[in-house]
């Protein structure tokens, strides 16, 4: 991705080192266990989105859209997942109403004028349209949950909504246990604001976290949340007419990583037979303290690059929706400075045509040749 201004650069964070050296077994020492290992928050400010910027995506009608993404500030999210490193880019309190319209109003300004052609204008004709053929998609990501009473206050809605109603698709994130009545709420302020007809109405996509679908490593993630509820969640989102995203670890803590490309796969599987439209592979990202200190302790092996690539091609297989892998500062896990670079090329390029191309040969690691780092053959 490109940085664009007002994009907070990444700095390590600086760990805490009280913790106990043991993970505790749940409830409120567990949490503590996690919290002890932080390190310090980057500095942020209501008044500025952490990040923002335009992509490519394979949207569901097999066309490739842009998508524009703003990464909120926000304050941290209430659940404290042992794997979750986007507190990191967060404020301990929740930001004033305006705040999160103000935003978006910052990133849209700027990137409007990087991309006069591609970003719609609020309220303007509906994308696709034959008057306006440019189609758009947005990503509103708050660190957090969009429906979490304490994270974007409901007043702001309607704001939010009249600066989305240009976009075909609004995609926003949500713990399973706060999907509910303000889901509803929302979606219905965006049919409202597509006129009467709903013309102009942007389709509502929620991204839910499945992480896993190992019930036994979904239970140690600390993210209070089991395989029936995330079920139940997406169950709601259908019975709305709400699209359904779905997020999944790849080499998630507690898991072997012998393991982990059948239990990734099991993942994909269990996010389509409850209604996904796409699936996002990311891969399990250490720097937040507590997998580090996993790491010491033999409960978690970081992916390396190849477990994505791997990953991508047992999910587009079955050919049962969109799968992408996360390719978003891929850096930590490359396994080889000689093809890094056009491996994760590669995987961009895999998302965008969803389906398994020609791995990447390399003479130094092995890649694509059947060496220790091979990628997955095409095919
Ligand atoms: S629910 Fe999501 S944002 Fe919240 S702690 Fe867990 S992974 Fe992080
Ligand atoms: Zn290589």
């Amino acid at each position: 991705m490109t940085p664009e201004p007002g994009q907070n650069p990444p700095t390590p964070p600086r760990h805490g080192t009280a913790a106990p050296a043991i993970y505790p077994a749940g409830g409120a020492a567990r949490t503590r266990w996690i919290l002890g290992l932080r390190g310090a928050r980057q500095p942020v400010t209501a008044r500025r989105p952490n990040a923002f910027f335009v992509e490519a995506e394979r949207a569901a009608d097999g066309c490739v859209v842009p998508v524009v993404t703003i990464l909120l500030t926000n304050r941290e999210c209430p659940y404290r997942c042992v794997m979750c490193d986007l507190w990191q880019n967060t404020l301990p309190s929740p930001v004033p109403p305006g705040a999160v319209p103000s935003q978006i109003d910052y990133a849209l300004r700027r990137l409007r004028a990087a991309h006069p052609a591609r970003i719609p204008i609020a309220g303007g004709p509906m994308p696709g349209a034959a008057a306006h053929p440019t189609r758009c998609q947005i990503k509103l990501y708050n660190a957090g949950s969009f429906f979490d009473p304490g994270a974007i206050p409901r007043q702001d809605y309607p704001a939010i909504v009249a600066r989305v109603t240009g976009f075909e698709r609004v995609i926003v994130e949500c713990h399973p246990a706060l999907v509910g009545d303000r889901v509803i709420h929302f979606r219905d302020l965006l049919e409202q604001a597509g006129g009467p007809a709903r013309a102009r109405a942007p389709r509502l996509e929620v991204a839910l976290g499945l992480e896993t679908a190992h019930a036994g490593v979904l239970a140690k993630l600390n993210k209070c949340m089991s395989l029936p509820q995330f079920r139940r969640a997406a169950q709601f989102l259908q019975r709305q007419g709400i699209a359904l995203r779905v997020f999944v670890l790849v080499q998630p803590p507690f898991l072997a990583p012998a393991e982990a490309l059948e239990w990734t796969q099991r993942s994909v599987e269990f996010a389509f037979d409850c209604g996904a439209t796409a699936v996002t592979l990311i891969p399990t990202r250490p720097g937040n303290g507590a997998l580090e200190a996993l790491a010491a302790q033999g409960e978690f092996v970081p992916p390396r690059l190849s477990a994505l690539e791997s990953a991508l091609a047992a999910g587009l297989a079955p050919g049962r929706g969109r799968v992408f892998a996360d390719t978003w500062s891929l850096e930590p896990f490359a396994d080889c400075p000689a093809c890094f670079a056009k491996r994760v090329d590669r995987l961009r390029r895999l998302n965008l045509a969803q389906q398994v191309l020609p791995a990447i040969r390399c003479a130094v690691c092995g890649a694509g040749e059947g060496g220790p780092l091979a990628s997955r053959p095409s095919g």
